[in-house]
């Protein structure tokens, strides 16, 4: 990877960059070597901790105005290097570039969105009682951990670290072990844009051993995390003894319901851009479509068309909508999945037949699976790839019971034209985030979270501060009201 000129990703601790211990990063298109990766001890750790608390001294009361500034520089280096982020993402995660560039420019919105909250953040309520006046104050809670997942490093990222910045918190990051790149490169361009050495560290490895020293260390306060569900099981326990506060965005498998009376052409459009879309490898993707019984013959077969023609390649081609999946192991449990698709008396509806060739690396090739039932493996777990599953209904409450027979409730999408429908759906489905004749379109002050094993709490707009800042409470009495008096006789 000369053009990049990356042969180590390193820790970046108080400003410096440390290596030790290093382990090595493939590229999923072709399986080819790309750089070695820093494989943080807890010692690296501590030492990360020790440097976020130090300049969370500073940090915490760095004027308002000048940190706001700071926030819109990193979002400003952000846009002028999108172009090289986009590449080293999808070079490592093997995210199609055409998603990546978007992604890159998101991560920029991300920072220039909390910059524009850093002057309100502090604010909190006034509550007038009869004889004190009560307000309360937001402060931000001290050196956090924020550990991302490999599905989008880059975006995810930015997302948890630009309001912990706002807050006022100081950050430990650990990226994941199989999509190190952009962390470091993030990192690199905060601290050009001005970032005081220490407020953000990042310590690579892996989650069994970096990760859980993150979560362990009683300085880090609380623990920002984005991953699978069982991890999050992992991370609560780990985090237990040091009573780390923690917030989880974690698997989904969200439904995507289809009535008859909805705009066909919009939801396959949405359906199939939702499931296909970052190689199916992302969290809010519309996994399970559930399509009203009397056009379901008819949805299926505009999905089958449309999947026959996905272009899998190279995720650098800008042509390309589907990428190889991140690691050989994530290709194997995708792949499992057809052959248990078929064991359970689904169909294989369709395959793409648009595949570039001589591909060697992790590629999957897209498929649809119809005739699935709900109570099906298929249906039921999170396989993260390219990979839909169609199953039929008849009424609006079968369609609602399908769609809540998961242990899941991150995402759900409704297509109709009929208003009070909707209504009732969006209201009874168990959903942190609900879409109605629409994909997944972010608006940044709007919470973003799942429900049941989706995850633990809200990001976007003040939700973040929740978070990443405690809320404390100023009584003032405003006379002499009654104090009991007790030993006075
Ligand atoms: P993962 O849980 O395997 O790993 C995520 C991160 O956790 C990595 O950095 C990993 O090193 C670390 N980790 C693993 N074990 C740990 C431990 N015991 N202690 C501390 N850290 C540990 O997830 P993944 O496979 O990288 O990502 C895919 C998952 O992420 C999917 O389930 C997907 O749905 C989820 N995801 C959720 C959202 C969301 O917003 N809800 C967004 C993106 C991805």
């Amino acid at each position: 990877m000369t053009q990049h000129n990356i042969q180590q990703i390193q820790h970046i601790i108080g400003g410096e960059r440390i290596t030790g211990k290093t382990f090595a990063n493939y590229n999923p298109h072709d399986k080819s070597f790309l750089c070695d990766v820093a494989e943080g001890s807890s010692d690296d750790v501590d030492r990360a901790a020790q440097a976020a608390k130090k300049a969370f001294v500073t940090w915490r009361n760095f004027p308002i105005k000048k940190r706001r500034d700071l926030l819109y520089s990193i979002a400003q280096k952000i846009e002028e290097n999108a172009a090289e982020i986009a590449t080293l993402e999808s070079m490592d995660t093997g995210q199609p570039i055409r998603f990546m560039k978007k992604a890159a420019m998101r991560g920029a919105d991300n920072f220039r969105f909390f910059a524009d909250k850093v002057v309100t953040a502090r604010s909190g309520l006034t509550l007038p009682a009869d004889e004190h006046l009560n307000y309360t104050l937001r402060q931000p809670i001290g050196p956090v951990g924020v550990i991302t997942p490999w599905n989008t490093p880059f975006m995810l990222s930015t997302w948890k670290i630009a309001p912990a910045l706002a807050a006022g918190c100081t950050v430990v990051h650990k990226p994941a072990e199989l999509s190190p790149i952009t962390a470091e490169r993030l990192t690199l361009l905060m601290h050009e844009a001005g970032l005081p050495p220490g407020v953000v560290n990042v310590v690579n490895g892996f989650g069994e051993t970096t990760g859980k020293s993150l979560c362990e260390h009683p300085d880090i306060k609380a623990i920002a995390f984005v991953g699978e569900s069982r991890t999050g099981s992992c991370i609560m326990r780990q985090g237990a003894d040091t009573l780390k506060r923690v917030h989880f965005e974690l698997g989904g498998k969200n439904p995507v319901v289809v009535f008859a009376d909805a705009d066909i052409e919009r939801a396959v459009d949405a359906v199939i851009f939702m499931k296909y879309s970052l190689n199916g490898e992302r969290c809010t993707s519309s996994s399970r479509v559930i399509v009203q019984r009397s056009i379901y013959e008819e949805f299926n077969e505009r999905l089958a068309k449309r999947v026959a023609k996905l272009k899998v390649g190279n995720p650098l081609h800008p042509d390309t909508e589907v990428g190889p999946l991140i690691s050989k192991e994530h290709l194997q449990k995708v792949s499992s999945y057809v052959e248990i698709g078929e064991g359970e008396g689904a169909i294989l509806r369709a395959k793409s037949t648009n595949v570039a060739n001589e591909l060697t690396g992790n590629y999957f090739t897209p498929v649809l699976f119809s005739n699935v039932e709900s109570k099906m493996r298929i249906a039921q777990e999170e396989i993260f790839g390219p990979f839909l599953v169609s199953i039929a209904f008849e009424s609006d409450e079968e369609a609602l019971h399908i769609a809540n027979d998961i242990r899941y409730g991150l995402a759900a999408y409704l297509w109709t034209k009929d208003i009070t429908r909707a209504h009732t759906f969006a209201e009874n489905v168990a959903a942190g985030m609900v879409w109605v004749n629409s994909q997944n379109v972010r608006h940044l002050p709007t919470p973003f979270g799942g429900m049941k094993d989706s995850g633990i709490g809200r990001d976007g707009g003040d939700y973040s501060f929740d978070f990443y800042m405690e809320t404390k409470n100023i009584a003032i009495a405003m006379g002499e009201h009654r104090i009991p008096k007790l030993g006075a006789e």
